[in-house]
């Protein structure tokens, strides 16, 4: 792992060099501002560093059970609880749910599903039936020919945008789907939280969806800068995920700084809504530029852009030329991603500006040719 001196900011120093971070998910830059810091310390002093125990135990702390209040009110949603991490939220919420259905559940679960999704299904030990990418085609196909009985449990999960492609779930389409045959829909707006939709609120918001999805899950460990997690959803879920969903009850509650902090970049990320907007323009602005060097970003459509390359090593290379160049965006390989398709995932920051957003684009059209791929062919410069 690379070593980075101080806080996630738009530039760092890594491994004694100073480059742009074209890679972190703080996205709004929230995880050192003054006032989560500040709010972090507070909480410190004020509940101690460590919550004790989890939950069930020994009792809830009110800095949790505010944040949950503005988490749900956030999402429009009637109820929220919190999680150790989004990946502990995805593998509870997956198991609690599936729980009910005393072993005849199915999930369907997208293709490009974050890992902590796939150990969900896992841990819920239901049947899983992955569908292809974003096509509901086919998973309206696979849920007829598989499990045409509308009253054996069904659960539809997928990420709002997806981490290492940046495109957006069809979310509207999905959950007409899931009206129609009676599925349950969780969306996990880990990248969506914080990044987009009207303030922030998320794709299921930008969608008109808000209070409609079954379970929507966010992390506190990207845009809100934090760690832990949350899962919004009715007052009957909420309650459902409490009592059932281990890793909520067989675990130490997040601690109570981070919950803290958590609350205050919620705050901040209320009444200051130009945060987010300044983070969508910076990524309109990447693409444009990486489009004009000949990258193909794929399907992203917000902060996440991926430059994909093919081959792992080449998408090493081109990381490691770029560093030397002053930018850090970091490959990713399978099993992250699917074979055949390691890229660099670069990570916009509201505090990029258009000239760092436009240097870090020559940088990688550079570095990219000096590795010997040349953008948009889709392999190797020709001889
Ligand atoms: N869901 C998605 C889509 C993610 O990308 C991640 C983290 N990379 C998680 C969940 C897990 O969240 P956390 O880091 O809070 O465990």
């Amino acid at each position: 792992m690379r070593l980075i001196s101080g806080p996630q900011g738009g530039r760092v120093v890594l491994d004694g060099t100073p480059v742009l971070l074209l890679c972190s998910n703080n996205y709004l830059g929230l995880a050192d501002h003054p006032a989560v810091t500040e709010a972090a310390a507070e909480a410190a002093l004020r509940w101690g560093v460590g919550a004790g125990a989890s939950r069930l135990v020994s009792g809830t702390m009110t800095v949790h059970r505010r944040l949950e209040e503005r988490l749900a009110a956030f999402k429009g949603t009637e109820s929220a609880v919190l999680f150790g991490s989004g990946y502990l939220a995805n593998v509870g919420v997956l198991q609690a749910l599936a729980s009910v259905g005393a072993g005849r559940t199915t999930i369907y679960s997208d293709a490009l599903n974050h890992a902590s999704i796939i150990d969900g299904c896992r841990l819920a030990r239901a049947e899983t039936v992955v569908y292809e990418h974003n096509d509901v085609e086919h998973l309206a196909w696979t849920m007829a020919r598989r499990d045409p009985d509308p009253s054996a449990p069904k659960i539809v999960v997928t990420d709002s945008v997806f981490s290492m492609d940046g495109d957006v779930a069809p979310l509207v389409e999905l959950l007409e789907l899931c009206r129609r045959t009676g599925a349950r829909l969780v969306v996990d707006e880990a990248h969506a939280t914080g990044c987009t939709g009207p303030g922030g609120r998320g794709a299921v918001a930008e969608a008109g969806l808000e209070g409609e999805v079954d379970v929507v899950v966010g992390t506190l460990g990207k845009a809100l800068g934090s760690y832990g997690a949350f899962a919004a959803a009715s007052h009957e879920v909420v309650e459902l995920l409490t009592n059932a969903a281990r890793p909520l009850i067989f675990s130490t509650a997040p601690p109570p700084p981070a919950i803290a902090a958590a609350l205050a970049a919620l705050e901040l990320l209320e009444a200051e809504p130009e945060r987010v907007t300044a983070l969508q323009a910076g990524a309109d602005a990447l693409r444009d530029e990486l489009h004009r060097e000949g990258f193909d970003v794929a399907g992203s459509t917000t902060q996440i852009v991926p430059l994909i390359v093919g081959d792992a090593a080449l998408a090493m290379r081109i990381c490691e030329l770029a560093i030397e160049d002053g930018v850090f965006a970091q490959a990713i390989r399978p099993p992250t991603v699917p074979d055949g398709t390691s890229r660099l995932r670069l990570a916009v920051m509201a505090s990029h500006t258009k000239d760092e957003l436009r240097e870090a684009a020559r940088v990688l059209g550079r570095a990219a040719l000096q590795a010997g791929f040349r953008p948009g062919s889709g392999g190797p410069v020709a001889a």
